[in-house]
């Protein structure tokens, strides 16, 4: 598969290229030059495929000339020693937990299988340095799936305030490839010398540096997996249609989903399941979008106002605006409907989530209510967060005291920088030339 800039038909870059500069010079976004069709790749498999056979068989479909079978499995059992898991709750909805990796969230998955097809890809050509403005969660999710992969370095700037959830023999300082650099400043700080200094073509091609972000297309491409997984699982029990309801802010879960369309995922519809920051539901009714500042609400990573994914939405409804209509659907769901579902969803089915996934829910519910789908539709709402990352709300809602599990108790751990710098240029590229 190549990749092309969402603003230009050419050149076409591999899926190597594409996820080692993870932004095209112009400024658009990497998207798959040609779809291709691979459900002859997975239309067989059943709920005995485990998730690492699944990604052994389609990711060398999808990549094909780049990774090839051997390849692949070595990569998908390295990235994944943790799974999907899909809960049927009744002939209605299904869960689709995908909070089970080492930060709790589903983005843990794509970034796992980038760190792994990386180290795969980039055997004996050099070294590539993972450079990363990071806050809370995503620093540790890039930190874990990238430690100890060979020929690869992650630094990773960090705003003033203790830095949480690295493990320390994983340092550079002891041996290994975890770079936490501290600057005296903000996470904007923060962002703004990672992006200069990504753009300082001189530094940035000697020591291989490159980004992991979330519209990264190698982060994007594996979010597909998890799709046909829950589609081999449902498939049995499916009557009429079959429709995902998946939580969004960005839309990067959204348009992975879209891509498991386009590659022949048999299913009937997506919910675009908002809270009330849902202007981009505009644009999904095909009306004017007028971006709108966020307001905060108490499922934060869906509080975004103009969606990171925007062009690469905006390329599908360009080419088949009436298909995409009738395909996706937008739900807006408020702060009290969302704990309301929380508790509700305990009390029918004793099952606690994160506030994130609740909003899926309700928006699940509420289209379900509105008959958009035939009446025996099946929805697997994606279970995005962990509940016990949301504890307090999740005892406001339902009265349960959620135990921590391991992996993320982990999180809490403290850890040293190596370094402490100023928030200039100069400094960060010292303090990472230091090191090498
Ligand atoms: C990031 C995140 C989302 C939103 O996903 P997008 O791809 O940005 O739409 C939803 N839920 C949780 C828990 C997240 O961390």
């Amino acid at each position: 598969m190549q990749f092309r800039s969402t603003r230009s038909n050419k050149p076409l870059v591999s899926f190597k290229d594409a996820a080692l500069r993870c932004l095209p010079p112009d400024g658009g976004l990497y998207v798959p030059a040609r779809v291709m069709d691979i459900r002859q790749f997975f239309l067989y498999m059943d709920a005995a495929t485990s998730y690492p056979e699944l990604v052994a068989a389609v990711a060398p479909a999808l990549l094909q000339g780049e990774l090839n079978p051997f390849s692949a499995s070595r990569v998908a059992e390295s990235a994944f020693d943790f799974e999907p898991e899909l809960i049927r709750l009744d002939d209605e909805f299904s869960l689709l937990n995908l909070h089970n990796g080492p930060t709790g969230l589903y983005k843990d998955f794509g970034i796992a299988f980038l760190a792994a097809v990386m180290e795969e890809l980039l055997k004996n050509s050099g070294q590539a340095m993972i450079l990363s403005a990071a806050r809370g969660d995503s620093g540790v999710s890039i930190a874990r799936a990238f430690q100890r992969r060979k020929g690869m370095y992650v630094v990773l700037a960090y705003p003033s305030g203790p830095i949480r959830g690295l493990d320390p023999s994983t340092l550079i300082t002891n041996g290994g490839n975890i770079v936490p650099i501290q600057i005296r400043g903000t996470f904007d700080d923060c962002q703004r010398l990672v992006n200069a200094t990504i753009n300082d073509r001189n530094f940035a091609e000697r020591y291989g540096v490159t980004s992991a972000n979330a519209i990264n297309p190698g982060r994007l491409l594996p979010q597909t997996f998890y799709y046909l997984y829950a589609f081999i699982r449902i498939k049995k029990y499916l009557k009429e249609d079959l429709v995902f309801s998946v939580p969004s802010g960005n839309f990067g879960n959204l348009m992975a989903g879209l891509y498991a369309w386009k590659f022949g995922m048999p299913v009937n519809g997506f919910i675009a399941a908002m809270n009330a920051n849902n202007a981009f539901g505009d644009f999904i009714r095909g009306k004017q979008f007028t971006p709108r500042p966020p307001v905060a609400t108490n499922s934060p990573a869906l509080d975004v106002s103009v969606p990171a994914n925007y062009e690469r939405l905006l390329s599908f409804y360009e080419e088949a605006p009436a298909v995409m209509h009738n395909m996706v659907y937008s739900a807006s769901i408020n702060d009290s409907l969302t704990l309301k579902t929380m508790e509700q969803v305990w009390k029918k089915y004793h099952i606690l989530m994160d506030p994130h996934t609740a909003v899926a829910f309700a928006a699940a519910e509420e289209l379900s209510a509105s008959k958009k789908w035939g009446d025996h539709t099946h929805t697997v709402i994606l279970a995005t967060g962990h509940p016990a990352k949301e504890a307090a709300l999740v005892l406001q809602a339902t009265g349960q005291i959620i135990p921590i599990p391991e992996p993320l108790s982990l999180m809490q751990k403290k850890t040293d920088p190596i370094t402490i710098i100023d928030p200039q240029l100069e400094d960060l590229e010292g303090a990472i030339a230091g090191c090498f």
